[in-house]
């Protein structure tokens, strides 16, 4: 069965509650668009009143981050079963913000993706290398393992429905996208890692996403890859643009 696409937006530490919702109202007509999955990755206090106003649209909204334990002494986290009882589905795991500034590891991101996958949300899991190490030729190398850990103690059948977004740190917020070869090689070197580690079918039903300076201009070639289905998008998800994004056919 073919995979359908994500198109998802992070906003990272962007619009308060209120200008969410204006946002939503704003997208929701935009992105009408029925042949993708549409998703919004909100900061944490802005996901109830996301929720609300993505009511009745084809916008889901997801979380930007959890914390791998179930609940106590962890002030400032949220925890799976809050944003389950949200009705949030999907959440990002791992983003190389949260790895760079708030010290996520490989270890933390697999304990994040088990306890998501136990409260039935889909983790988001985001991979992806520095500019030194693509320099250094270590590129494929360095995301086998980010992901060989990532999905340590995960099922196939769970692994089926995780999705991954590949994205190359120097192309996050830099307005530098990788070209449509480059991201090509890495996510089907990715779906093969997912292949060795599980199967061809577990490998056929992952979702592969490419993040990293997506806009209106470059989403139609880079979702036209074989082994690209959809995208994670950050700055062009805060505005009219997304719609674009979404509706790239
Ligand atoms: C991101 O935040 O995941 C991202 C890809 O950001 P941008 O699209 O702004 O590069």
């Amino acid at each position: 069965m073919a995979r359908k696409k994500l198109i998802a937006g992070n906003w990272k530490m962007n619009m308060t509650p209120s200008q969410a919702v204006e946002l939503i109202n704003t997208l929701k007509p935009l992105v009408a668009n029925d042949e993708v999955d549409v998703l919004l990755c909100v900061p944490a206090i802005d996901i109830i009143p996301a929720v609300e106003a993505a009511k009745g649209s084809n916008i889901q909204i997801g979380a930007e981050n959890m914390y791998f334990e179930e609940k106590g002494a962890f002030t400032g986290e949220i925890s799976p079963a809050m944003l389950d009882d949200a009705g949030i589905k999907y959440v990002i795991i791992g983003h190389s913000e949260r790895r760079q500034y708030f010290a996520e590891t490989d270890e933390t991101v697999n304990k994040k993706v088990l306890k998501a996958i136990e409260h039935g949300i889909t983790p988001i899991i985001c991979c992806g290398e520095s500019l030194t190490q693509r320099e250094q030729g270590v590129t494929i190398d360095f995301i086998r393992q980010q992901i060989k850990i990532a999905f340590l103690n995960v099922t196939a059948a769970q692994a089926a429905s995780v999705v991954i977004a590949y994205e190359p740190i120097w192309a996050i917020g830099t307005g530098k996208v990788a070209t449509t070869e480059q991201a090509q090689e890495v996510c089907k070197a990715i779906r093969e890692c997912i292949a060795e580690i599980y199967d061809d079918a577990t490998a056929a039903a992952i979702r592969i996403q490419y993040g990293g300076s997506v806009t209106a201009a470059s989403a139609a070639e880079l979702f036209a890859q074989a082994d690209i289905d959809g995208g994670l998008v950050g700055g062009a998800s805060l505005k009219e643009e997304f719609g674009k994004i979404v509706c790239y056919k």
